[in-house]
């Protein structure tokens, strides 16, 4: 029954970085009262229950944030949009009077519009010279920006979504698609369906609805899959399943100091023969075998992964490992033959990586250490030569922990949930409860308790701009219905506080439609190139992936081989991230994770996302269907552990880990591992953060969400 619906909009899904393309049905009085996946767009209609639940979303006005606040004697008061935005603007100035550029920040996000990041970052780096930008995107998808940029040279993945419908072998690890991203694993399952001999290959501690469905599961221990990885390099020599030729045309070797040749790196594989490794692996050498030889016969073999791989202290590394083995058995640049990351965040990509929203990072795949790009930047910016600080900002954790040492005076944090989403969380809410923050967002979170300035944040269709996913494809949301309340876009707010601080000659694209000029323009001094990427175009087609150079030009699917406007005549391969064309294959020794079980904390807690949730539940917590789904936050343990614990399902459980204690209600399931507990961490009256592991990687700085080791016992 579509009776109500007067108007069906294309858009994009709010939540994840799958992407979907959306068609929205609104009603005479333009209200969002029907959602349907768009089948034109390149999910090809399919969406999940989140998804299917935007107009509730939407309906939400009761708890939406709907006037500035500003705390006073410990309460947040009503306060108009100029008491608050001049209050914020003294503070800042304040602290970079008193303390310099290295004493303010911003926290953004990676479901921030391309426009709204790209401007906070243009103001805190060039305005404020200031490197204090980064966001959640730290916390989800910077070892796999590291990791494609030290091996191709260039962030952002070689291939696309496309080719799960050309792949015969799926490689599948720290990803529970199935839950993650439902519409892509539907896509696999169509493959599968129509080509049966399709194999799938899931590497995953526990036993998800992914691992379900897969040819072989490979439940390693949590923490050593960097093993299995060298160890399946190594089966390609032992098998024959190196392609010398596309090896000796498009790959260099290097030890993470200076290039060596490729028999130094076989020399190099010899500690991870299958029989040396199984036993720390928890597998058998023949499983090792097994998926080497799939991955590595395969007419074409697509390896997609999320945070299983990048919230880990190697993560990098492994984000190395698995490029490394498309690049040997020559399974990229073709169809169905490419390593993919899978994006957390629907707009991780396009809004935080591609405009260098992070500390270390400046526009296009630049680098603020870099002189030559500084200086790029600073004339693309018009601002004068020296004005970018050299040295990269505080990321993410060191953000938090310079408010905790008292360092970064001024933070403003925009859609993100940091009070619930760190790591080791109480220690930085210490931090929080220092430094003066201003908090934007839509609904009142458990980070609102600590912002000394409450700014009300439009939502979704009540503002426009671009989105972009995984696959480099670039979205536009259109804006559809007025904010609730005295709520503005994240644009609108950056505007104003750049114009209280006296910035407004630097920033004077208002609108996100010219925002998205000035930014187009600029992506064409760079191999990014998107100046093809029209607003008018955005508004009429289903996305368009970079780069994608002029207006005629149709987007690129597959980078770095014939197709993509880089890659020069004749060659049918080229990595031009690399000066010398060629990508990079990395001896990466694995390294035990610092969170061994032990006899005081014997069990490892992972942690991971249900299917019907969103992140810390800011936008899905409100939503009864999506609750009625999720159940609240709890922990879910193997029926053997349940058993020698003493516990069942319902009962309150005390977890201890290094960083703290929480109880929660117990949960049972014979998918998950022995030894191995798992809880998500959607629900506010579950923090389960507060007991995650801190530690993390020391390339990427991304923390090491997935592996804490942990004591549980009845409360
Ligand atoms: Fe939205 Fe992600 Fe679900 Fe697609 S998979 S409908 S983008 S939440």
């Amino acid at each position: 029954d579509e009776g109500d619906v007067d108007k069906w909009h294309k858009s994009v899904c709010r939540y994840c970085g799958t992407g979907c393309g959306v068609m929205l049905g609104m009603s005479k009085e333009n209200q969002l009262v029907r959602v349907r996946g768009d089948q034109e767009a390149h999910n090809k209609g399919v969406i999940c229950i989140k998804g299917s639940t935007l107009s509730n979303l939407m309906k939400q006005e009761d708890r939406r944030i709907k006037y500035p606040m500003i705390r006073k004697n410990g309460k947040l008061e009503r306060a108009t949009w100029d008491e608050a935005l001049s209050l914020m603007a003294d503070k800042f100035k304040e602290a970079l009077a008193e303390n310099g550029p290295e004493s303010v920040g911003y926290y953004g996000s990676g479901q921030l519009l391309i426009e709204e990041s790209y401007t906070a970052n243009k103001l805190f780096k060039a305005g404020f010279k200031s490197n204090n930008v980064d966001g959640n995107p730290r916390l989800c998808m910077a070892s796999a920006a590291v990791g494609y940029t030290q091996t191709f040279g260039k962030d952002e993945p070689p291939g696309c979504y496309e080719d799960m419908d050309h792949a015969d072998c799926f490689f599948l690890i720290g990803s529970n698609t199935y839950e993650g991203h439902p519409p892509l694993w539907e896509r696999i399952m169509i493959r599968k369906k129509s080509h049966p001999n399709t194999k799938i290959i899931v590497v995953d501690p526990r036993y998800t609805k992914t691992a379900e469905k897969a040819d072989i599961h490979l439940p390693v221990v949590p923490g050593t899959d960097m093993l299995l990885l060298n160890s399946m390099m190594y089966c390609f020599i032992e098998q024959d399943l190196c392609d010398t030729d596309f090896i000796s045309k498009n790959v260099t070797f290097n030890d993470g100091k200076s290039a060596v040749d490729f028999e130094k790196f076989k020399l190099f594989l010899e500690d991870y023969k299958p029989e040396k490794v199984a036993d720390e692996l928890g597998l058998t050498p023949r499983q090792i075998r097994t998926a080497a030889y799939w991955f590595g016969a395969s007419k074409a073999t697509m390896s997609m992964w999320t945070m299983g791989i990048n919230q880990r202290a190697q993560g990098v590394f492994l984000n190395n490992n698995l490029n490394s083995m498309h690049l040997l058995t020559g399974q990229i640049n073709r169809p169905g033959a490419t390593p993919l990351s899978l994006t957390g965040q629907s707009n991780a990509c396009g809004g935080v990586r591609d405009t260098g929203s992070l500390s270390h990072l400046l526009p296009n795949g630049r680098l603020v250490a870099n002189p030559t790009h500084r200086a790029e930047m600073e004339k693309l910016w018009k601002v004068p030569a020296g004005t970018i600080n050299p040295k990269p900002g505080y990321h993410a954790l060191a953000m938090f922990q310079a408010m905790v040492d008292e360092k970064l005076k001024a933070c403003l944090i925009m859609c993100t949930n940091p009070a619930q989403s760190l790591p080791n969380n109480d220690h930085y809410r210490e931090g929080m409860k220092k430094s003066f923050l201003a908090v934007a967002d839509i609904f009142e979170t458990e980070t609102t308790k600590f912002a000394d300035v409450v700014l009300p944040a439009a939502l979704y269709i009540e503002k426009e701009g671009v989105y972009g996913q995984t696959e480099r494809r670039y979205q536009i949301i259109e804006k559809l219905v007025d904010p609730v309340g005295e709520a503005k876009s994240d644009l609108e707010i950056l505007v104003e506080f750049a114009k209280k601080m006296g910035q407004d000659k630097l920033i004077t694209a208002h609108t996100s439609e010219e925002v998205w000029e000035e930014y187009r323009e600029l992506s064409s001094h760079s191999k990014y190139n998107f100046k093809g990427i029209t607003r008018e175009r955005l508004k009429k087609e289903r996305g368009i992936q970079w780069p994608c150079p002029d207006e005629n030009h149709p987007g690129t699917k597959r980078r770095y081989t014939k197709g993509d406007p880089f890659v020069p005549e004749g060659k049918d391969h080229y990595f031009y991230g690399k000066p010398d064309g060629k990508a990079v294959v990395f001896l990466r020794p694995y390294k035990r994770v610092k969170e061994v079980t032990s006899t005081t904390k014997p069990l490892y807690l992972t942690t991971g996302r249900v299917v019907s949730q969103w992140h810390t539940g800011t936008m899905t917590g409100g939503i009864k269907e999506l609750n009625i789904q999720s159940g609240g936050g709890r922990f879910i343990m193997h029926p053997e552990d349940a058993r020698r614990l003493k516990l069942k399902k319902g009962d309150l459980a005390s977890v201890q880990s290094t960083y703290g204690t929480i109880t929660g209600h117990v949960d049972i399931s014979e998918n998950e591992t022995p030894g191995v507990v798992f809880a998500s961490f959607y629900d506010p009256k579950f923090l389960v953060n507060k007991i995650v592991n801190d530690d993390y990687d020391p390339i990427s700085k991304e923390p090491v969400y997935k592996v804490t080791a942990v004591n549980v016992s009845k409360a």
